[in-house]
């Protein structure tokens, strides 16, 4: 478990190399399609180019943008091996246990490829790597210390980012765009932001001059966040309510009519393809219930993480559910990832995050 991999072809040619997990579905996943074993110089490499990829999008480094993943798998090629920068803090996650065990090299490359605008690299690897049949692993610092105050900044907006305990590596950077994009709707409107975990939508809502945001979560915790992160952004905390409960049961209640835009951002209900069938009637049944209880007019914002539930399929699910509903609905916008969660051509699968904006009448 770890160990590289050379995979032949029948006749012995030399296809290339990879990390061997014994115990997950993927037992291969390949690094390099050369002859040649990856050496430090080779990651020292990829990780640069990773970083600049993202210098070139102007997400590093500058007051106002530093928070952004700086890996993103398969999409940098370097499968099992995820990296969020959050000023000048790194979350590494690793998925796999022959990318865990490369992590002294790693931090060495990252040192070398961020320089000054790094200090300190948390490794949050524990859960994930025992998901997919991994050694057990504490998360730490395993590079550099905490900085007195992980406040992380995104297009302006600041966050508080909560590396030990939150979700992820702490925060979810994939809606960046859409959460900007959020805001350019919601002067003067009033919204409910479902899913809010800590506020990411909120606060470019309030900023952008929301007349008043909700946020909705299971999780006390990440509620918690969401309303210190209005105070951190120096926001009117008369214009924000928290509210704490299971989504399906809020929205089988009366009080959607209320708002004039709705985000629904759920965690990714299908994991594995497996679970693609329970993960379509999850889609349908919460974008049935907000449309049937939207206003004439409102603007709905619906996403799917899941990877195993592709775009046509997402979109086919929000469709089926507006025709039960009986409302004419109009698609204003198909949404993504980022390219700092870039997918790579030969790995279409990594394009995971979709979404629609929908004008419902
Ligand atoms: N929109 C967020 C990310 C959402 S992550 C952002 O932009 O940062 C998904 C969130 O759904 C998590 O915070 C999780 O606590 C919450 N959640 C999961 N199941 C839930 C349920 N049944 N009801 C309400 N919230 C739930």
């Amino acid at each position: 478990s770890g160990d590289w991999v050379q995979v032949c072809a029948n006749k012995g040619a030399i296809l290339g190399w990879g990390h061997y997990s014994p115990n997950a579905s993927i037992a291969v996943r390949m690094l390099s399609f050369d002859e040649q074993l990856p050496d430090d110089a080779w990651w020292q490499h990829k990780i640069a180019q990773a970083v600049e990829v993202r210098k070139a999008l102007d997400l590093v480094g500058n007051e106002d943008q530093n928070a952004c993943r700086i890996v993103h798998a398969e999409g940098d090629g370097m499968p099992g091996l995820i990296a969020d920068l959050y000023g000048t803090v790194l979350v590494v996650q690793c998925h796999t246990p022959g990318m865990h065990r490369t992590l002294p090299t790693l931090i060495e490359a990252f040192k070398l490829a961020l320089g000054d605008g790094l200090s300190g690299i948390y490794d949050k690897s524990a859960k994930t790597l025992a998901k997919n049949g991994g050694e057990a692993s504490t998360d730490g610092w395993v590079w550099g210390l905490a900085p007195e105050q992980p406040v992380a900044t995104e297009l302006g907006h600041r966050f508080l980012i909560d590396w030990e305990r939150g979700q992820k590596t702490g925060f979810f950077l994939d809606q960046r765009v859409n959460r900007d994009l959020l805001g350019k709707y919601s002067v003067g409107k009033k919204v409910l932001n479902v899913f809010s975990y800590t506020g990411g939508f909120s606060i470019y809502a309030i900023k952008a001059g929301a007349t008043e945001v909700h946020s909705l979560d299971s999780s006390r915790r990440a509620l918690d966040v969401c309303e210190d992160n209005v105070k951190l952004n120096g926001l009117d905390v008369d214009k924000h309510r928290t509210i704490q409960e299971d989504a399906l049961e809020f929205l089988k209640g009366d009080t959607l009519g209320d708002y004039d835009i709705v985000v629904l951002d759920p965690p990714a209900f299908a994991k594995r393809a497996s679970a693609r069938h329970a993960a379509v009637q999850g889609y349908k049944r919460i974008n049935l219930r907000a449309l049937e209880g939207m206003k004439p007019g409102s603007l709905l914002f619906t996403f799917s993480c899941s990877q195993a539930v592709d775009d046509a399929l997402f979109s086919n699910t929000v469709i089926a559910a507006a025709i039960q509903a009986q409302r004419t609905v109009r698609i204003l916008h198909r949404l993504h990832q980022p390219p700092d969660h870039p997918v790579s051509a030969f790995h279409p699968e990594g394009s995971y995050l979709k979404g629609l904006v929908l004008r419902v009448d």
